[in-house]
């Protein structure tokens, strides 16, 4: 039994204190797991965009600080709270951002992966158990004291910490033996883009695929369409530089935007007569979703919408256009539900069905977190791993 069990941890933390304000890296405490909860020590985390967005603060109503971000990671089990039975102290686990339950409605039906009580929501910042959180802290952001003072939680998860609490819903055991720091990759983007191509649109051999922007979450759709054996991927990006990594993932035709004087939607016609079978959304841009709507085939082409927008604007369509018998269609988190069907996905990814390697473009220690974010920014890495802790072998 770890001799921290049952008491307070006092570890280090990424701490967001206010919109864009650089994350400070500071002394936290972290309470020990309730009923049904886990704690945590996080081993690797990166950065997806979506952190980026609740850093940047542009969706107002989902401002919390200070604030513990990060959602893509891998870590072993330090203890467990009263009643959790599926994983223990030791286990290497990868926490997710949209949970399982395993009782309600919806994770007893096989249709949806939204668990009614720990799907993902963007404005929780409490644990379900008691509203509270399980982060608090005693120094301020400019490093002087203060009275303990909580720190929100984010997206079910918060990984930028040495330790964290999580539902146990939200902690899916993997084999010990998996590679840890490709396994984090499966917290999120690969497992989100992936599971958008074999769950939510089920792209068939033979047929054509279009992405819309080629950041981990659209590479890891043209992977899951190579993999299914997509014969045109057609990736759009404004930056060229993501066009080289794209070939790797079996992209086979490249798009910039910039470099057209037509609509996007217009130049994927022509490559392919008519349009492809399949486009996924991925930047959260709605401006672009609509270039992927149009750039599908009338009569059955279906659109993926992956991509989170912050904007409060509607749908870019007009009612009629579904006419012409497009449809479109959300995914989360690729459709997965986490804790029954990862386990099976990650031994896919060992087999080499999907490629993990080219995902991880940079790693930094945990103390250059602020790199990190601004690499994902510029557009100049796909997944940059944090090391946020060490593995002690036993
Ligand atoms: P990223 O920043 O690494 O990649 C985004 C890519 O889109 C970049 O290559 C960028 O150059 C490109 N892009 C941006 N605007 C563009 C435009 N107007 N035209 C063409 N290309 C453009 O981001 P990521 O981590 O891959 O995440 C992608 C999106 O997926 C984000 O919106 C993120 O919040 C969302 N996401 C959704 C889920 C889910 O479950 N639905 C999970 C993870 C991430
Ligand atoms: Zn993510
Ligand atoms: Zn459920």
């Amino acid at each position: 039994m770890a001799d921290t069990q049952g008491k307070v941890i006092t570890c280090r933390a990424a701490v967001a204190w206010g919109p864009e304000e650089p994350l400070v890296i500071q002394e936290i405490c972290v309470d020990p797991p309730q009923k049904m909860e886990v704690r945590v020590k996080i081993l690797y985390s990166s950065i997806c965009h979506t952190d980026l967005g609740a850093w940047t603060g542009v969706n107002e109503a989902e401002r919390a600080f200070p604030r513990i971000l990060g959602h893509e990671a891998v870590g072993i089990v330090e203890s467990v709270g009263e009643g959790v039975k599926d994983v223990k102290e030791g286990d290497h686990v990868i926490p997710t951002f949209n949970g399982e339950c395993g009782e309600c409605r919806v994770c007893t039906n096989g249709v949806s992966n939204l668990c009614e009580r720990y799907k993902v929501d963007p404005m929780k910042r409490l644990m379900v158990n008691d509203g509270g959180t399980r982060f608090s802290t005693t120094t301020n952001k400019d490093g002087s004291s203060s009275q303990s003072q909580r720190v929100y939680h984010f997206l079910n998860t918060s990984t930028f910490t040495e330790y964290t609490v999580l539902d146990s819903a939200c902690v899916v055991k993997i084999d010990p033996n998996a590679p840890l720091k490709q396994m984090s990759l499966l917290s999120c983007g690969v497992s989100t883009g992936v599971g958008a191509a074999w769950n939510t649109a089920n792209v068939k051999e033979g047929t054509t695929t279009a992405v819309f922007g080629l950041g981990s979450v659209g590479l890891a759709v043209a992977e899951g369409a190579r993999a299914r054996g997509a014969s045109r991927i057609i990736g759009v990006d404004a930056n060229a530089s993501k066009f080289e990594k794209g070939k790797l993932m079996g992209v086979t035709d490249f798009v910039n935007p910039k470099d057209l004087t037509k609509p996007v939607h217009e130049r994927i016609r022509e490559l392919i007569g008519g349009g492809v079978d399949y486009s996924f959304e991925c930047t959260g841009n709605v401006d672009v979703l609509r270039e992927a709507f149009l750039a599908t085939h009338a009569g059955w082409g279906s659109t993926v919408l992956v991509g989170i927008y912050l904007t409060p604007r509607t749908l870019p369509l007009h009612p009629m256009e579904l006419f012409d018998g497009r449809r479109i269609t959300g995914s989360i988190f690729g459709g997965f539900k986490p804790k029954s069907q990862l386990p099976n996905f990650a031994q896919q990814c060992m087999k080499g069905v999907v490629k993990l390697e080219p995902f991880i473009t940079n790693e930094l220690p945990f103390e250059k977190i602020n790199d990190a974010f601004q690499l994902l920014r510029d557009g100049k890495s796909l997944r940059c791993l944090l090391q946020i802790s060490k593995l002690l072998k036993k």
